[in-house]
């Protein structure tokens, strides 16, 4: 077993192709021999059952993994009554979707801290209502893929690592995801070296177990910030961090075996790609034949 690349959402190079629907992604990707999507729910979950299925037929087929990137309207810390609810529904819908492509992984942002209240009981509150979709989800069957809650890259966002760590430890099922981009952004220019990203890993072994860190979804892209944290997604090669060289170098030389989504902009899974390469080299493999 070997760590896992691939793009969030469809790259430009799969529309320039002429392809247009996400049920082609499998098969393109491994045609860059890439074996993880993460399907984008972010604006909404409006996925049709036999679409969804079909990606999944076509993901099991050529061995690609799937994820899938709940709603960005998700706020558990909310005090609003229709957002809250609203955000129960897309936890639900989004493990409905899941559940038709036989995806195992669902990441969600935490949302927002809050105004005016302090962060911990913001934290609190997310806790509650967390508490509550896990009890839903159980009551209606659709436990099974994992939740995970992801470090977000803007201060006024509820997901540090430690943040995401406390959500994790409510239940076998909530796994994190790791953002290295937004770790970066949400820290002024951190997260560069090994050591930095090698911390990452330490902490969750240390709170959720060996496991966990080896298995880690990842997601990665450089990143412009500002002083309230992440501004825009950018491409290899664009003078933005973090560096993905050391953070590959953490991963190949534990052995570790994460997924890893590179979420760059419009070039995902050609980043994805040259992240892959550059793990290749590291293990001294060539996987393409
Ligand atoms: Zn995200």
């Amino acid at each position: 077993m070997f760590a896992q690349f691939g793009p969030a959402g469809n790259p430009d190079a799969f529309y320039e192709a002429g392809f247009k629907s996400s049920a082609d992604m499998p098969k393109w990707l491994a045609g860059l021999t890439l074996n993880a999507y993460e399907y984008q729910c972010s604006r909404g979950v409006n996925i049709k059952q036999s679409t969804a299925e079909l990606v999944g037929q076509e993901a099991a087929r050529y061995g690609v993994k799937l994820s899938i990137h709940a709603p960005y309207y998700i706020s558990l810390a909310t005090e609003d009554e229709a957002t809250a609810s609203n955000t129960e529904r897309h936890f639900l819908r989004s493990l409905e979707v899941a559940k038709w492509m036989g995806a195992d992984r669902i990441v969600f942002h935490i949302g927002g801290s809050g105004k005016g209240i302090d962060r911990r009981q913001a934290l609190e509150r997310a806790k509650r209502s967390f508490a509550k979709v896990l009890e839903q989800a159980e009551q209606a069957g659709l436990a099974g893929p994992n939740l995970l809650p992801e470090t977000m890259g803007k201060q006024n966002q509820l997901g540090s690592l430690d943040e995401v760590l406390e959500l994790c430890k409510m239940a076998e099922w909530v796994r994190p995801a790791v953002d290295f981009g937004h770790l970066h952004a949400v820290t002024g220019g951190q997260y560069t070296t090994s050591q930095e990203f090698a911390a990452v890993f330490d902490k969750i072994g240390e709170v959720l177990g060996e496991e966990a860190a080896k298995q880690l979804h990842i997601h990665f892209s450089p990143i412009e910030f500002t002083k309230g944290g992440e501004k825009r997604h950018w491409s290899f090669g664009d003078p933005f961090g973090p560096p993905h060289e050391p953070l590959l170098a953490v991963i190949a030389d534990r052995g570790y075996t994460p997924r890893i989504i590179c979420e760059s902009a419009g070039t995902q899974a050609k980043d994805a790609k040259t992240m892959q390469v550059f793990y290749q080299k590291l293990l001294k493999k060539d996987f393409s034949v």
